[in-house]
């Protein structure tokens, strides 16, 4: 049985962050699919495996990140309520406080905190009113393989990230 449920829409399907709370680095993805919703993590399609492969591959191992959506649920009737949302937004935004880098995951994630597009700052570093650490931005591999992209730019901007967090030491 499931314990909690949106006041505000009824759902029951919420995907809560993973990773350790204190730790360094965030990543902020844009809301849970089917496949989280079933397995009630973050992250469990094929892209989210290629993301921690290619950290892992640079030796960085992703479970020392914090991973959370912008969005807990979708609302009860599949929609996106802009209320839910809100709530999500502030709870992310405290969350993040204490991190020194976050990474922000999505076409609608980079427009929420910085008002970009992600055409702009795919790969580049930027920070955000909203944030206290500075924030790369990425498109969402999803959304990447969708247009026909190459998985190129995804590895060139986990490249840059990952050098980034060496150089910075923000992870064991
Ligand atoms: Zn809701």
């Amino acid at each position: 049985m499931k314990e909690l449920t949106c006041p505000i829409c009824g759902s029951e399907d919420f995907i809560f962050p993973i990773g350790p709370r204190n730790a360094a680095i965030m990543i902020i993805g844009d809301k849970p699919t089917d496949n989280d919703i079933k397995y009630g993590k973050p992250f469990t399609e094929g892209s989210g495996t290629i993301l921690r492969q290619e950290f892992a591959f640079r030796g960085i191992d992703t479970r020392q990140f914090r991973v959370t959506y912008l969005r807990s649920h979708i609302s009860a009737t599949k929609k996106l309520s802009p209320k839910c949302f809100e709530i999500d937004a502030l709870d992310v935004i405290k969350e993040a406080k204490n991190k020194k880098l976050i990474i922000l995951i999505s076409a609608e994630v980079v427009k929420y905190f910085t008002s970009q597009s992600v055409e702009n700052l795919m790969g580049l570093m930027t920070t955000s009113q909203l944030l206290s650490a500075p924030c790369f931005c990425m498109e969402s591999l999803g959304s990447i393989f969708n247009r026909g992209g190459v998985v190129g730019e995804v590895r060139l901007s986990i490249q840059k990230i990952s050098e980034y967090i060496k150089k910075e030491g923000l992870v064991k």
